[in-house]
């Protein structure tokens, strides 16, 4: 069974929706990753969104969304690009202690100090051309409220979200009035009414009815009051792109002194891939060839991994 992404409008009515369940994808991302569970299910209420989110852009490239937590969680980041590959990672503060009622504030932003950043990120950037970035405060105790907030306050468009993740699965429904186009012969009352009506059947979604239950139910459970124009599905997957070229680049930016420390210390450097979990070595020869080479790309591409 593949993971989908069901996008749905209102007919005669400036609303869309999109439900999406992830268990393939959620489970791979946590195949190589034991979080505790508050932290696995914000992770995954997170890639729900983002999966979400990225399916209405239309751009070529990335969106990845970064929460620098203050508390026991250091870093989540969701990555997920046009194609609707995803993949996630959680970085724990050393020695965190997290209960199992611990909320949202508490491990992300306990001090007032967390950061929410989302970056999109184009495949093809001019040369100069930056990264878009926005920051969203985290004024809500879930992720589902504080996307809404943001989507408010920097698009000005009503956006409604459910999300929920257990060990098997994420999943999410998201609603968004449609910003009213001139010429339909709705009226402006009309379409506050059909989008009142919409948050109302939405809200009648339990979390664990959202776990539990097939997209194909779920609409016609919420929805089944409204004409739907349902699109065909698209199908989210498990991607990392990580190559050993960017892992090298990274050992790079430590600098030749920290690189030929540690490989003094420990004769090979085995680093393994947050997201994937695959593993790279570099042995003194590797590592040397690093910081020797004229161009980064020159030292540090083998040609059996090179075409990731
Ligand atoms: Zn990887």
């Amino acid at each position: 069974m593949k993971d989908n992404l069901q996008k749905f409008m209102f007919e005669h009515a400036g609303v869309r929706g999109e439900f999406v369940e992830l268990p393939n994808t959620w489970q791979a991302i946590l195949s190589h990753q034991d979080y505790p569970q508050p932290v696995k299910i914000i992770l995954g209420e997170l890639l729900a969104a983002a999966s979400l989110l990225s399916a209405n852009l239309k751009f070529n490239g990335s969106m990845i969304m970064q929460i620098h937590g203050d508390g026991p969680i250091k870093l989540l980041v969701v990555e997920c690009d046009s194609e609707l590959r995803l993949r996630a990672t959680a970085k724990l503060a050393a020695n965190a202690v997290i209960a199992d009622d611990a909320t949202l504030s508490e491990l992300v932003h306990s001090r007032g100090q967390g950061r929410f950043v989302i970056t999109l990120d184009p495949n093809d950037k001019m040369p100069g051309q930056q990264a878009y970035q926005g920051i969203v405060p985290l004024d809500g105790d879930s992720i589902a409220t504080i996307i809404e907030n943001y989507m408010m306050r920097s698009e000005q468009l009503d956006t409604k979200l459910w999300l929920a993740a257990d060990d098997q699965v994420a999943r999410g429904l998201l609603l968004q009035k449609l910003p009213k186009i001139g010429g339909t012969e709705s009226s402006v009352e009309d379409e506050t009414e059909a989008w009142n009506r919409a948050v109302i059947m939405g809200s009648t979604l339990k979390q664990e009815e959202l776990l539990s239950t097939d997209i194909e139910t779920l609409m016609t459970r919420l929805f089944w009051e409204e004409t739907l124009r349902v699109f065909e599905p698209l199908h989210p997957q498990f991607h990392c792109n990580c190559t050993r070229e960017k892992v090298g680049d990274m050992l790079k930016m430590l600098g030749h002194e920290e690189v030929s420390t540690a490989i003094a210390e420990l004769n090979q450097l085995d680093i393994n891939c947050d997201f994937c979990g695959k593993h790279y070595s570099f042995d003194q020869v590797d590592c040397a060839q690093l910081f020797t080479a004229t161009t980064l790309t020159e030292g540090i591409i083998n040609p059996s991994q090179s075409s990731h």
